[in-house]
């Protein structure tokens, strides 16, 4: 026989595998839940491939799980008919290549996030028998390849050989041999209980090796041939007088199905317990919690399947990587599993929720590429799509529930309503939002409109960074002062949401931030309005002259109270909220930056002192109208949410008025207080004598 190769485990592996070995946890039972699920996987592929060949199956008739414990021997040992490994397939999937998530596991668990039973979620279920056993033997056999064994007892490496002994025909065979001090794992009751507890909903039938005692009735004669056998233990229990028979008591071992197979889905929902549905949300999604909500339903009509759709707790820790495209409704066509990760059986946005589907309606060799284009499927997605928004609705008849539901989901619900226009009314109706006026509640947008004054016609709303931004924001100054509510939309999924929702209930979405803000206004306020515009029709054209191509125009503004000026953008461009997200994003490209990034409109408030002043100084042309001019609108980029392109030069700016200020001269330096020689570093403000600079700030 050859010698068997050795392999090392891959480092985050290795990483993983100290931890279960070293670290105290005490529901070491997660390991045959996640070994029982690998092997259901297993049946899963080998007869998901018997659908379109059927001699796959020739290896192995039977699809089902076996568990044999042996004392004596201190080992556990788990037998599956599924798919099996081929060696390669053996050294890649159990040690050398990494799943995304293992990484992430050994970082959760190390900082407390993760517990140990999430481990299934993490894609690692393999390495928890770890927990329990000290070496773990695996015997494999895959349609294509001979039959291999593995072996590993931790410490950095395991090997990998030919194996000669029993021939399993097809599937993994798992022997853990048991640490010392898991030895109850071996007892048939905490077996039974363990899979009742956590894979009951098992599509194959679970099996137990057990050993019971019987009696039996037997002759005289017979009694030394069953004194011989070893599993036999004679006792005389009943010897009447003269009979020549004799009951004994027998040790008898066989197979014991633990798991009920037929599938909750077919049950009728009244028939099924809330336990039932948690032990089978739990048993399809590694998820250690039970679910937030569930809906179990049928459709009937021209065509006919049923459903379980279940809202999780919590957000799994992958959910919007962008690589993974993955839901998680798995797919049976007359109770046959056909696929996990059907991608059109349910939107991307959707792929939070967990459940299963099953048509009566779909061919049964059905592949991943004829689904695409089938009509039965469209249809089943649609219906599911509908369930789900009537599951959310159930949900938000329970504020806490919602709640917890919305901290989770929100997001998606978002992207939902700037991908599904169908549904697009429906999922406004989930969305909430803080306000001007909700304090720290959620306010929905019906209710906003309820709220809504009598004259008023659009919905307002601002997007930005953070709460404390929008609220303190310019742009909020006037509506607030008018009683006028504002949506705060605070996370960067709003601002692709509302370009796409543009409106609610009849009435507008308007960005307070943006051109296109229409306020209901006075008679005299229009009166005002415009006078103030041939007042201030001079100055405006002179600030557009000083600022160049940096706005697009210079307008009077409506919506400012308190501060001087504030920049807007228009209707259908980005908001400096949406230039902000833009630029976090790879956006590294600048040529492209600046093709994107809105036009702004520079609004000023004809009341303001500093507007006052400069309306003065305007026709006087005094040269520092200029300086002023600029550093006003660098202001108004910081305060109505952009960037600066150039911080340095305002902050040199910024420290020259300083400089007046305090009296120093401007040509100070921190070196050299006295140095009167101009550093070159000096911003492009126009040169102005520092005489009439100091009258100013004077
Ligand atoms: P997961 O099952 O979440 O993918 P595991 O660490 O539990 O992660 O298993 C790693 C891989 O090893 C599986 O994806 C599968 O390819 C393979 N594997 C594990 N157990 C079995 C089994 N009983 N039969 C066939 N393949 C298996």
């Amino acid at each position: 026989m050859s010698e068997p190769e050795r392999f090392t485990f891959q480092a985050e592996i290795n990483q993983l595998m100290s931890l279960i070995i070293n670290t105290f946890y005490s529901n070491k039972e997660v390991f045959l839940r996640e070994l029982i699920s690998n092997a259901s996987d297993a049946l899963d592929k080998i007869r998901y491939q018997s659908l379109t060949d059927p001699t796959v199956l020739d290896s192995k008739k039977e699809l089902e799980i076996r568990i044999i414990p042996n004392k004596e021997a201190k080992t556990l040992t788990l037998i599956d008919t599924g798919i099996g490994m081929t060696k390669s397939e053996m050294i890649k999937n159990l040690g050398t290549i990494a799943r995304s998530g293992t990484k992430n596991f050994v970082e959760q668990l190390q900082s407390g996030a993760a517990d140990i039973s999430m481990i299934g979620q993490f894609g690692v279920g393999f390495y928890s028998a770890y927990l329990v056993a000290n070496t773990v033997v695996v015997h494999s056999k895959s349609n294509d390849d001979e039959q291999y064994i593995w072996e590993s007892s931790a410490g950095g490496e395991f090997t990998v050989a030919i194996d000669q002994g029993e021939q399993l025909g097809r599937g993994t065979k798992i022997v853990l041999h048991m640490k010392d001090d898991q030895l109850d794992y071996l007892d048939e009751q905490k077996i039974k209980n363990l899979v009742k507890k956590h894979s009951e909903f098992i599509q194959y039938p679970i099996s137990l090796y057990v050993t019971k005692e019987v009696e039996k009735e037997v002759e005289e004669e017979k009694e030394k041939t069953a004194e011989d056998s070893s599993d036999a233990k004679i006792e005389e229990i009943d010897e009447e007088e003269g009979d020549k028979k004799k009951k004994v008591k027998e040790t008898k071992s066989e197979y014991e199905i633990l798991n009920k197979t037929k599938p909750i889905w077919t049950k009728n929902p009244s028939d099924v317990t809330k336990e039932e549905y948690t032990a089978f949300y739990k048993s399809i999604s590694n998820d250690w919690e039970e679910p937030l909500a569930q809906k179990h339903f049928s459709v009937e009509g021209q065509l006919e399947f049923k459903a379980i759709l279940f809202v999780p707790k919590k957000a799994p820790f992958d959910m919007f990587e962008s690589k993974k495209k993955h839901n998680n409704i798995k797919l049976y066509v007359k109770r046959v599993f056909i696929m996990d990760n059907c991608q059109d059986l349910i939107p991307e946005y959707l792929n939070f929720v967990r459940g299963i589907v099953d048509s009566e309606d779909l061919p049964l060799n059905i592949s991943r590429e004829t689904l695409q284009q089938n009509k039965i499927l469209k249809v089943i997605r649609k219906n599911l799509v509908k369930k789900c928004l009537e599951l959310f609705n159930e949900i938000a008849e329970n504020k806490e529930d919602y709640k917890k539901f919305y901290e989770s989901f929100a997001k998606n619900l978002k992207l939902g309503i700037h991908e599904d226009t169908q549904n697009r009314e429906k999922l406004a109706d989930l969305l909430r939002y803080q306000t001007s006026k909700s304090g720290d509640e959620l306010s929905t947008l019906k209710e906003y409109v309820a709220r809504m004054k009598e004259n008023q016609k659009d919905i307002y709303y601002i997007t930005g960074e953070s709460k404390k931004t929008v609220e303190t924001s310019p742009f909020i100054e006037t509506l607030k002062k008018r009683g006028l509510e504002v949506i705060y939309m605070i996370d960067p999924i709003d601002e692709y949401a509302v370009q796409q929702l543009k409106e609610y209930d009849g009435k507008k979405l308007v960005s307070i931030t943006k051109e296109g803000l229409k306020l209901e206004e006075t008679e005299e306020e229009k009166k005002k309005a415009e006078d103030d515009k041939k007042e201030n029709e001079n100055l405006c054209k002179q600030i557009k002259e000083v600022l160049g191509d940096k706005v697009e125009k210079v307008v009077l503004s409506n919506r400012i109270v308190t501060s001087p000026c504030v920049l807007v953008t228009s209707e259908f461009g980005w908001s400096s909220n949406m230039e902000r997200i833009m630029k976090a994003q790879a956006l590294r490209d600048n040529s492209m930056s600046t093709y994107m990034t809105s036009k702004k409109t520079l609004e000023i408030n004809p009341d303001h002192p500093i507007i006052v002043e400069l309306r003065k100084r305007a026709n006087d042309k005094a040269k520092n109208f200029k300086d002023f001019v600029v550093l006003m609108f660098e202001t108004a980029l910081l305060s109505s949410g952009f960037a600066l392109d150039e911080p340095n030069s305002f902050a040199t700016r910024i420290h020259r008025m300083i400089k007046l200020g305090l009296q120093i001269s401007d040509d100070a330096t921190a070196d050299d207080t006295t140095s009167t020689t101009t550093s070159d570093d000096v911003p492009p403000l126009e040169s102005s004598n520092e005489q009439s600079q100091m009258e100013q700030v004077d």
